[in-house]
């Protein structure tokens, strides 16, 4: 499927970007000039547009890269292979959790299949990751009706007696009703029913739920499930204890049923809930970052790395969180590879290990890594979920914005070509935090907290014209990052600042 080929029925932010290859040109050519802030337009035949022809106004970088670019994006929309890729990974394996033979089942299929697509340096790097099992888990509504509720326990979390735990429940619905009603809550489950304000607000319930409640004397505690469009499902996710206070069990529920116990309440209704979970952690367990790569001609130790992360969470299949990532940055690589395009710099697709629970990878890479930190030339990671490229995110200097700014414009054929300041992602962290540029896909992502960290994480969620879309905004940013013949500047590196 070409991007000229495009199905009209999709919603275009561009207005008449679905109209055809010359429409399709137009608008690419409308983007490059926004990007490089040019006034107006010279009237240009549209033989002037044909590919691989620099656009009058390129810039010199622009026009020694356009047509490999152009190259590149060709390659990555004209067929499904990335989405087919991701599919076969998630749905042979399963769900993927740091620590699960599954995971390593995961890890060996893609060395091999690296191997196979003839990226160089393949190879796993040890990374030991935390080892949590959920094990068999409900909870169960039992006055004022006997009725179970759909629920996931919180990574980290400990279980409960074998029994489980018979509890009075105390809905609040933030932190601060909790520390005005912590007289109530001694022996009671706590739940938070904290309603939805975007992921960074509403995710502190998820994370530092168990710590408040016990504080206030609570044997277990409960949140509304962290998603944005409330289906009854419930989604998990990382959760973390405090050694100041007891370490209570923690789950998630249904935003539907924590509304309805809410109500309960509101009501003067007694609402008694038992739990019962058999979550444990398990001594840490050897893992591994994978990786492959296309070897730099010149500077072979200079490295552009891109990847996401290959576990997810043990309830879903993880297509959006991250497998879409790690197969997005692979096939960036593998379409280099195939097309002859080697750059002078080394591009690696890395899969690290445990960005849910732990950063495990991450962490293990930068160690690695940390001599030859100042060779990295950029981290680029997708962590975001896999819909329609709007761009990339970047944190680095001044100076390399203005290049990325103008690498960007040659994805204006695909709508991706804005930069926004700030980009990162929880794997690239660590080595970032070293001083490495970094930058992150920027998606029209209004879906992904429907889906994230719960069962409905599947392949059909994704679109493979969008993953096909985010194949190319990795490829040409990594390709032309990684060949320019003047390196992307590091701004100062933290720490080093006079
Ligand atoms: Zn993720």
């Amino acid at each position: 499927m070409t991007e000229t080929h495009r199905s009209p029925s999709r919603a275009a932010p561009v207005a008449g970007r679905a109209a055809g290859s010359h429409a399709t040109r137009c608008i690419s050519v409308a983007n490059v000039a926004a990007a490089l802030a040019l006034a107006a337009l010279p009237v240009i035949a549209p033989a002037a547009w044909a590919r691989q022809v620099p656009a009058a106004q390129d810039t010199p970088l622009q026009a020694r890269y356009r047509a490999a670019a152009d190259r590149l994006i060709d390659a990555a929309l004209a067929d499904s292979s990335a989405w087919n890729r991701m599919a076969r990974l998630v749905d042979t394996f399963g769900p993927r959790l740091a620590g699960s033979p599954a995971l390593e089942l995961a890890h060996d299929w893609i060395l091999e299949e690296m191997r196979r697509d003839g990226l160089e340096n393949v190879h796993g790097e040890p990374a030991m990751v935390p080892r949590w099992v959920r094990g068999s888990e409900s909870a169960e509504l039992v006055e004022p009706r006997r009725a179970p509720l759909p629920m996931l326990g919180l990574g980290g979390s400990v279980g409960t007696p074998r029994r489980g735990i018979t509890a009075e429940v105390l809905v609040v619905g933030d932190f601060d009703e909790l520390t005005r009603r912590s007289a109530e809550a001694r022996g009671k489950i706590v739940l938070f029913d904290a309603p939805w304000r975007g992921y960074g607000p509403t995710v502190q319930y998820r994370v530092n739920g168990a710590i408040a409640a016990a504080r206030a004397g609570a044997v277990a505690a409960l949140v509304r499930s962290v998603g944005e469009l409330p289906m009854r499902i419930a989604h998990t996710g990382v959760m973390r204890y405090d050694s100041a206070v007891s370490r209570v069990p923690v789950a998630a529920i249904t935003a539907e049923d924590a509304a309805m116990l809410h109500r309960m309440q509101e009501r003067g209704e007694r609402v008694v809930v038992t739990l019962r979970m058999e979550a444990r952690t398990l001594p840490d367990s050897p893992s591994r970052n994978v990786m492959g790569e296309i070897t730099g001609s010149e500077r072979p130790q200079e490295v552009v790395v891109i990847g996401g992360h290959t576990d997810s969470w043990d309830t879903g299949l993880g297509a959006h969180d991250d497998a879409g990532g790690v197969v997005m940055a692979w096939e960036a690589v593998r379409l280099m590879h195939r097309l002859g395009l080697r750059p002078r710099r080394t591009v690696r697709a890395v899969g690290w290990v445990n960005e849910e629970n732990g950063t495990r990878g991450g962490l293990a890479y930068r160690d690695a890594h940390r001599e030859g930190i100042r060779d990295h030339v950029l981290a680029f990671e997708s962590d975001g979920g896999v819909f329609r490229p709007t761009g990339v995110g970047f944190s680095g200097s001044d100076s390399a914005m203005i290049v990325v700014r103008q690498v960007a414009a040659l994805l204006g054929r695909i709508g991706a070509d804005s930069v926004t300041p700030g980009g990162g992602g929880v794997d690239i962290g660590p080595i970032t935090r070293l001083g490495v540029p970094s930058m992150s896909i920027n998606v029209e992502g209004g879906r992904y907290f429907w889906y994230h960290h719960s069962p409905a994480d599947t392949p059909d969620k994704i679109d493979p014209r969008d993953m096909a879309r985010c194949v190319a905004v990795m490829a040409v940013m990594a390709y032309v990052l990684a060949d320019m013949p003047d390196r992307l500047p590091w701004g100062v590196p933290p720490g080093e600042e006079h």
